[in-house]
């Protein structure tokens, strides 16, 4: 079984890292440092995270997006799982990728597919 806390953090780290790249205001450190989790629903704070989003480039934003997908997962059966090959990701690539939506062999896949579009 996962520890599943331990995990929650690693992402919820790793999210603010990446904002906290592009935060400038007080304001905005500020909401970096509160429990993102249990106050999301505030105004002030979803404008900021707003604000935030809009200076990230695409690639920031395509890991808050799978950090975001990983938190929604987690603690359901689904957390851990290749979304594409349906097979269970090694805890040892979890442990390295919390985030990771794939398992190794797609994951490779998915890149050389990539590298051969370009
Ligand atoms: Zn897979």
């Amino acid at each position: 079984m996962l520890p599943v806390d331990d995990i929650r953090k690693k992402l919820l780290t790793q999210r603010r890292n990446l904002f906290r790249q592009v935060a400038q205001t007080e304001d905005e450190l500020l909401w970096l440092e509160t429990d993102v989790e249990s106050e999301v629903e505030e105004r002030g704070q979803e404008e900021s995270m707003v604000r935030l989003l809009d200076r990230l480039d695409g690639r920031a934003k395509a890991e808050i997006e799978e950090i975001d997908r990983a938190l929604f997962k987690l603690g359901t059966e689904q957390y851990g799982r290749c979304e594409q090959c349906g097979k269970a990701i090694p805890p040892s690539r979890l442990e390295a990728v919390p985030a990771a939506a794939l398992c190794m062999v797609c994951a490779q896949a998915g890149e050389n597919q990539a590298a051969l579009r370009k």
